[in-house]
């Protein structure tokens, strides 16, 4: 079993609604859901945080923002609007070390971020 929360997820070895899947990339909703649609995107390859990404997996990190793309027009919400959000570590939030992508929509977003 690996020790990784959302690499159990891709293993399903805990369940996860999963909402959206191709050879790289899973998107499932998350577990305390900060708007009507709230989905975590994520690699399938193991990386802790933004810090981790290297040169030879920019494509890789790339996918995530064209499922977002993709997830967007299929829920409905890409002319609406949506926003995408990855915490870096303590200070930013980060709670779970594998690389995710907030995918947040369904109502109005102020700003700044809190
Ligand atoms: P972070 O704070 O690391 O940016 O975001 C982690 C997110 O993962 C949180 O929004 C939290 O609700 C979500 N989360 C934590 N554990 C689980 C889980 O087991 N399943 C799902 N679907 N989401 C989870």
């Amino acid at each position: 079993m690996s020790e990784d929360l959302f690499l159990k997820i891709v293993a399903r070895e805990i369940p996860a609604d999963i909402v959206y899947e191709n050879d790289d990339v899973l998107a499932f909703r998350d577990l305390n859901p900060q708007a009507p649609i709230h989905l975590l995107i994520i690699p399938k390859k193991k990386t802790r945080t933004i810090n981790d990404m290297q040169e030879q997996d920019a494509a890789l990190f790339g996918k995530l923002f064209l499922a977002a793309k993709e997830i967007a027009v299929g829920m409905g919400v890409a002319e609406e609007g949506y926003r995408v959000v990855m915490n870096c570590n303590a200070a930013a939030g980060q709670t779970v070390f594998h690389v995710h992508l907030h995918f947040l929509a369904g109502r109005q977003f102020s700003w700044p971020p809190g």
